[in-house]
């Protein structure tokens, strides 16, 4: 009989069962990681982690490198959230000391800047990875990688459901996972949505969350500056080539300071020109002070993450990636322009 592929997550029952084992030791010292720039799917998995291991007893703290965006402040428990970058030493000295590491959201340690050497150094913490980007790098002893998965969030739903029960979520779980989910999906509609999210969507409103506030509280939470940096960018920034197949967009330092720029002002401009017909990637440059970081989304069979890890030492998934440039902005746009002639005669950009 042909089974019906509704998208559920196939756990690994050699992963699980390392997992259980983990878990069911005495008291530890854990620490959750979450990549530079947290985004919502990571900061809601490693907050709806946190708060079901500490369930089991576990001393819990989540290490972010860098601060995550001021529209994510409504999460639930997000103040516990320790900045690398603000505590240097005590982020540090966690990593340090901690008997077991979860690597939430990200796929390498170099995505975690200065905090990987902490890590690297704790050569005795269990490390596990708990994941949905492509290609892993680095040896973990507990590896939940499935890129098949929409967002971090729902593997974590799925990991909670297997190992604990449906009676585990709680509505301060469910509404960290759903920021995850609604986050990483552009609230449902990229092309990864599956029946049996939908169903873990279900599972999360029977607590009794509340759908319409979380959106609010994610999406419609930004400065009236950023309201006029986003006219101003697609008005004068955004530049088209191929036929209005792709575009891209970019912002200087000059730019952003004139618009009191805060972290995560720009976060959702790149996927803009995808709201043109036909269009296939889209990029965005912002310039920080030693780099310029790239981000880059895509339509269909269009990659992304193949277009990053080839031209901007980046990475990702399919349809959205980011990666990094070191020279100039105006080099940098050069550089794409002709990377983009390259993708486009190898097929890149035929969907
Ligand atoms: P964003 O454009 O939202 O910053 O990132 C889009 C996706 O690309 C995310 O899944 C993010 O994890 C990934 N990504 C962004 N920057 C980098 C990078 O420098 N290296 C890698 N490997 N992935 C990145
Ligand atoms: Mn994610």
């Amino acid at each position: 009989m042909e089974t019906k592929n509704t998208g559920a997550l196939q756990l690994d029952p050699e992963e699980l069962k390392r997992l259980r084992a983990l878990l069911e030791r005495e008291p530890q010292q854990i620490v959750l990681l979450a990549h530079t720039n947290p985004d919502g799917d990571a900061i809601g998995s490693a907050l709806a982690w946190a708060r079901q291991l500490e369930r089991l007893g576990h001393s819990v703290r989540i290490i972010a490198p860098n601060r995550f965006p001021y529209f994510l402040e409504s999460m639930p428990g997000i103040s516990e959230v320790i900045i690398h970058r603000q505590e240097p030493e005590r982020s540090e000295q966690l990593a340090r000391e901690a008997d077991v590491i979860f690597c939430i959201d990200f796929n390498g340690i170099a995505r975690l800047e200065a905090l990987g050497q902490a890590i690297e150094s704790n050569a005795s913490a269990v490390r596990v990875l708990i994941d949905h980007h492509l290609q892993p790098t680095e040896r973990y002893d507990i590896r939940f990688s499935h890129p098949e998965s929409c967002s971090t969030a729902f593997l974590v739903y799925s990991l909670i459901l297997e190992i604990f029960g449906r009676e585990h979520l709680t509505r301060e779980i469910a509404e960290c996972l759903y920021v995850g989910m609604m986050t990483d999906t552009g609230n449902f509609s990229y092309s990864v949505l599956t029946p049996a999210l939908f169903r873990a969507v279900a599972d999360l409103a029977e607590t009794g969350i509340d759908i319409p506030a979380i959106y609010n509280g994610i999406y419609n939470a930004y400065s009236p500056q950023r309201a006029r940096l986003f006219g101003y960018v697609i008005h004068r920034n955004m530049k088209f080539l191929k036929h209005n197949t792709v575009a891209y967009m970019s912002l200087t330092e000059e730019e952003m300071r004139r618009y009191y720029f805060q972290q995560g002002d720009s976060e959702g401009f790149v996927n803009y020109p995808l709201t043109v017909g036909k269009m296939k990637l889209s990029a965005m440059f912002l310039q920080h002070h030693t780099f310029i970081r790239v981000s880059l989304r895509s339509r269909g069979n269009v990659d992304v993450n193949l277009f990053a890890r080839r031209y901007f030492e980046g990475g990702g998934h399919k349809n959205a990636a980011g990666g990094k440039s070191y020279v100039s902005m105006e080099e940098t746009i050069e550089h794409f322009k002709r990377s983009i002639e390259e993708f486009a005669s190898e097929g890149g950009l035929k969907q």
